[in-house]
């Protein structure tokens, strides 16, 4: 019979209301996995595009009373299959429909990947949150909260931090959902504070998580890393936690950097002292004792292990080649482009992809909202080490499979997650 659908092109299948260069990239990554696994064509254009889309526009109050502007938000669901929707909330001036979807669907595949029970999600405003004031980011929160509030709950879709949002901001997202319906709703969101049912460990959880995963690959690799290097690109939330736990390990931090500039320092930065710096500062520029570099020359830096945990879109056909380290821990989400893969398989640069590499985050999330709806409390000792059982199990599997049917880690971490997905599509079946 004849298609009912409007063909799209498999090889640029943009031209959506959700593409964009971000959301390519991830359909891409997909479609490769898609095609070695030989993935059941039905099933790939199901999840070739996120299944629940809003987008709203909303007015915020500046702290100049007259003063209100018009903003967009956005929520996507990408897969309603197996179980709630997870995924952050993130507040970038640069924050559009295709980006937010291509951020679901990620968040899709690393749920499935860990063997969390979640759906990928993702939401996310068009604003620069460093220009607003907190009353202003306040206003602004509670009202996107009541915004999305309709396909929102704790048993339909979960929001958590993610870039310019924090503990607060989740807190604020709580209340408000809270007030509407007269109870006290912790397991609405995750990265709560601590006293409103947050979980411990949640706040430094992605960063953990990574270095877990740096000394499992280290260990596979015979690198011994009380004699390697690291630059770290970022020093947000993710980054900076990455930096403490590699130093903990005794890495040696060579390079950081964050908005304002990049640092290097071939013998060594001390991580405490750079937290203490921006904590005092706002940012890093200005740290004595380093040598400012950009962040071109950052990534560029001759290392053992770099981790980019900022923005996506940054190792690219263009410097790729360039790249001169033997380990690339992505704490970002997609932080390299699919011709920069094919460069750094050939460099023989070993990868943790970012579906693996940062989903130490939803996995304490996952703890969080388990402890929050089944009124627990566990200890950190007890949280870290489940996170650390999770991200070896994850870690192993990936290797596993990418050892075994010779795929690079990327593409073997895509169709662990995918192929759970798969079979819960094939055994739920179709509705009607
Ligand atoms: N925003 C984080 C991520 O990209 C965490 C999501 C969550 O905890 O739900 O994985």
């Amino acid at each position: 019979m004849p298609s009912i659908f409007q063909p799209f092109d498999q090889e640029l299948p943009g031209k959506t209301e959700w593409d964009s260069p971000m959301f390519r990239l991830a359909q891409q990554q997909f479609l490769k996995a898609a095609q070695i696994m030989e993935l059941d064509e039905n099933i790939r254009d199901r999840l070739l595009f996120p299944q629940r889309s809003l987008t709203v526009s909303f007015p915020c109050r500046r702290d100049e009373y007259s003063q209100v502007e018009t903003v967009f938000g956005y929520r996507v669901q990408h897969v309603l299959t197996m179980g709630p929707t997870k995924g952050g909330i993130r507040y970038h001036q640069d924050v559009n429909l295709g980006e937010v979807s291509a951020l679901a669907m990620w968040m899709t595949w690393k749920c499935a990947l860990m063997e969390l029970p979640f759906g990928g999600a993702k939401g996310g405003v068009r604003i620069d949150p460093t220009k607003l004031s907190r009353a202003e980011l306040q206003r602004l929160t509670r009202r996107y909260a009541m915004e999305i509030t309709d396909i929102i709950g704790p048993d339909r879709d979960i929001p958590a931090p993610d870039m310019g949002t924090n503990e607060q901001v989740m807190a604020w997202f709580m209340d408000t959902y809270s007030q509407q319906v007269g109870y006290a709703v912790p397991a609405i969101v995750t990265g709560k504070p601590v006293v409103l049912g947050g979980s411990l460990g949640r706040t430094e959880a992605t960063g953990r998580g990574l270095v877990y995963l740096i000394c499992e690959a280290a260990n596979h690799l015979g690198m011994d890393l009380t004699k390697s290097t690291a630059v770290v690109q970022g020093f947000g939330n993710v980054g900076s936690n990455a930096a403490r736990f590699l130093a903990e390990n005794r890495v040696k931090i060579i390079g950081v950097s964050d908005v304002s500039t990049g640092l290097h320092n071939a013998n060594g930065l001390e991580v405490n002292s750079l937290l203490e710096y921006v904590r005092e500062h706002g940012v890093l520029k200005g740290y004595p004792g380093a040598e400012e570099v950009s962040n071109s020359e950052l990534l560029e830096l001759k290392c053992d292990i770099l981790a980019p945990c900022a923005l996506q879109n940054q190792i690219t056909a263009k410097n790729a080649g360039r790249l001169d380290c033997r380990l690339l821990a992505e704490g970002a989400n997609g932080p390299t482009t699919l011709e920069a893969d094919q460069i750094l398989i050939e460099k023989d640069v070993f990868l943790l992809p970012d579906i693996l590499g940062n989903a130490g985050g939803v996995t304490v999330s996952y703890f969080e909202w388990v402890q929050d709806t089944q009124n627990l409390t566990w200890t950190l000792e007890e949280i870290n080490n489940r996170l650390h059982k999770i991200m070896v199990g994850a870690f192993d599997r990936t290797l596993l499979r990418s050892q075994r049917d010779k795929l690079d880690m990327r593409t073997a971490a895509l169709i662990e997650g995918i192929q759970r997905v798969a079979k819960a599509k094939l055994l739920r079946g179709l509705f009607p």
